[in-house]
């Protein structure tokens, strides 16, 4: 089977990681912008970006990972001072195709600034028709759903191209009654594999996408194949499995290999 990992911070981890993430059997995977520390400055930003859309995707690469960058700037780590920039930067990289999505944005407070951070980068994705990977924090994700919800509703996003990641299961109905994808972050501290065997046992597979959130944190490489393991030893046959762990994520990011292309038959003899 083949993987994708829908929410990673790759250029946090070690070479060794990510031959690992390869030779199990992950395909593809969309490295989110991040930065462990407050930036004094937006240049900051810009040179994170940078460094994800070139040296970071040209280091996956050679492992034979398919890439898909997430840009954007991450509630925890809001520079002060001016953004416009950081906003026309991300609307270049859209149109010149170096970043497929906007990400990690969202809110951790959602005080007054994140809000509008958040708000002014949500009108850059939809004009440039980008899908959206929203964090909600570890602590108060009841608080600040509603508030994830108003605003997209303001700025008219379409729900579909948005994951609101690192759900509990108990959150992932009301994300779906909204329409947005449900991202499930298996990690320690978040959930495990056996949370995502009771969802999609509950749920389904529609709308549903996983990911490690591969971080400085305690955080697992193998998070997708060891998904695919339980579901499939909890009796979920292989469609199922595909569905959660590749194909929707594959759809949403556009990784291109996500339509099965033809199998050519033998050359009929001359
Ligand atoms: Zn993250």
């Amino acid at each position: 089977m083949r993987f994708i990992d829908a929410h990673t911070h790759t250029f946090l981890r070690n070479f060794e990681d990510l031959e690992r993430m390869a030779l199990s059997g992950v395909h593809g995977l969309v490295v989110c912008a991040y930065l462990p520390t407050r930036p004094s400055a937006s240049a900051t930003l810009l040179d994170l970006f940078r460094w994800l859309t070139q040296e970071e995707t040209a280091r996956l690469e050679t492992h034979g990972l398919q890439v898909r960058v997430a840009l954007g700037n991450h509630p925890r780590c809001i520079p002060d001072g001016q953004f416009a920039d950081v906003l026309e930067e991300l609307e270049r990289s859209f149109h010149e195709g170096a970043a497929a999505a906007l990400g990690e944005v969202g809110l951790e407070s959602g005080d007054a600034r994140e809000l509008d951070v958040l708000q002014q980068q949500l009108r850059v994705a939809k004009a440039c028709r980008v899908p959206v990977v929203l964090h909600t924090p570890r602590q108060g994700k009841e608080k600040v759903l509603p508030q994830l919800f108003r605003v997209l509703e303001a700025e008219s996003l379409d729900p579909s191209r948005v994951v609101i990641d690192h759900l509990t299961p108990a959150l992932v109905p009301e994300v779906r009654a909204f329409g947005a994808m449900a991202g499930l972050t298996v990690q320690p501290g978040k959930l495990t594999p056996a949370d995502v065997v009771a969802v999609v046992g509950e749920r389904g597979t529609e709308g549903i996408v996983i990911d490690s959130d591969l971080s400085h944190l305690p955080s697992d490489p193998l998070a997708l194949p060891r998904c695919a393991q339980a579901l499939s030893r909890a009796g979920q046959p292989r469609a199922v499995v595909e569905a959660v762990t590749f194909g929707n994520a594959a759809r949403l990011f556009g990784f291109e290999s996500a339509v099965p292309r033809p199998v050519a038959g033998p050359e009929a003899p001359a």
